[in-house]
């Protein structure tokens, strides 16, 4: 008789999933591990590929233990370089739901929940959906770097370094689709700062960099309630920028249109003017000055990647990009810090990619610059507006 392997909670060595990998061996060398588990036996994409990829081994590794009964596998599995009392504790905790449909992640993402999301946090769902890649990470064109992943995700989306999409929208969806849904993340395993984000579709975002919940947060914005970016010296992926004749759809940009009220008029702080003045002259050196000086090491980690400079070299440059990175925005924090308005809700000229034409609400907002601050009263409005509309 043919009998299905041990359930992934069983334990070996105190180790979930071991008695059941080690179950599935013995029976396929004996010829009678049933069919649907001899295909998938040991492959990368399913659990199996997770054990053995978290604990570095292979399955010739349990190949090896299965021959001895079941105590000495055990003792043999503990004296692996790679197994470890907090590597198997970890384990433990991630295995039971692995794979499985609506595995919750909200401990991983945590959301980053805050402002808007936080008084609204039992409006939301989080499922997860999780699909093994054959590598870890994600394409890096302008970096020589190219990885087989499940949905292809890539930096330098239409020609903008930062700018990480996937085009793979079938594959996407038929992920998705494992769970109900309304709005998509896709959470990248990557340190390298970048992610995006389009209305209505999905957003990514790297999750191992220093800025993680910040991207999220901003490209969720994009996403799910349809803001716009209110920088306006970043370079961009987009050469059409809009006119500054029409009122744009998004909820936290305007072209202040003669004769018009104010769009967020209700929000507006009193006495507070319309356009409001703010050091834009002196935002622009500043912050295109620290855009150069990133952009300068950003060519230089593409450049000495594609060389093939040793990874001790590159990751030092890389190291230094992020430090810049934090003081750089340091530097844009101090100096907003002193404008007389801030915190105040008026039209702050400078928005949407665009110099001259366009208005923010705020001096400052996650859609505005990098860093752990609020959304401004606008954006966190809209947001609350989107929530209620997908809770009616
Ligand atoms: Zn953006
Ligand atoms: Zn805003």
């Amino acid at each position: 008789m043919l009998i299905p392997p041990p359930p992934r909670s069983t334990r070996l060595a105190g180790c979930m999933w071991l008695e059941r990998i080690v179950y599935k061996v013995r029976m396929n060398a004996a010829g009678i591990l049933l069919e649907e588990y001899r295909h998938a036996l040991g492959a990368k994409s399913g659990v199996d590929g997770a054990f053995l990829n978290h604990f570095f081994l292979t399955l010739a590794n349990i190949e090896a233990i299965a021959l001895l009964p079941d105590d000495e596998a055990a003792a043999a599995f503990l004296r692996f370089p790679g197994v470890t009392p907090e590597k198997i504790a970890f384990w433990n905790e991630i295995a039971p739901n692995l794979g499985l449909k609506g595995f919750p992640m909200e401990g991983r993402v945590s959301m980053a929940l805050s402002g808007p999301y936080k008084h609204l946090k039992d409006k939301f769902n989080i499922r997860g959906a999780l699909r093994f890649s054959e590598e870890s990470g994600c394409s890096e064109p302008s970096r020589g770097v190219y990885k087989r992943t499940a949905l292809g995700a890539t930096y330098d989306s239409l020609g903008s370094e930062r700018y990480m999409l996937t085009e793979d929208n079938r594959d996407l969806r038929d992920i998705a689709g494992a769970v109900p849904y309304d709005a998509v993340f896709v959470m990248v395993n990557q340190k390298r700062y970048g992610g995006g984000g389009i209305y209505n579709f999905y957003c990514t975002f790297a999750t191992d960099n220093q800025w993680s919940p910040y991207i999220f947060l901003h490209e969720f914005g994009h996403s799910f309630a349809g803001l716009a970016d209110e920088y306006f010296t970043s370079s961009v992926a987009y050469v059409d920028l809009p006119p500054t004749t029409v009122e744009p759809r998004e909820p936290n940009v305007t072209v202040l249109l003669k004769g018009r009220p104010l769009k967020w008029a209700d929000l507006a702080t009193a006495g507070t003017p319309v356009p409001t003045p703010w050091e834009k002259a002196g935002f622009e050196v500043l912050d295109l000055g620290l855009q150069k000086e990133r952009e300068a090491l950003n060519k230089r980690i593409a450049a000495r990647m594609r060389e093939g400079a040793p990874q001790e070299e590159v990751d030092a440059i890389k190291a230094q990009a992020e430090e810049l990175s934090a003081e750089h925005a340091k530097l844009i924090d101090a100096y907003l810090a002193k404008s007389k308005f801030k915190g105040q809700v008026g039209a702050f000229e400078g928005a949407n990619y665009i110099a001259r034409g366009f208005y923010r609400p705020a001096l400052d907002c996650i859609m505005f610059t990098k860093g752990a601050k609020p959304f401004c009263p606008v954006c966190a409005r809209a947001i609350e507006r989107t929530i209620a509309r997908y809770g009616e």
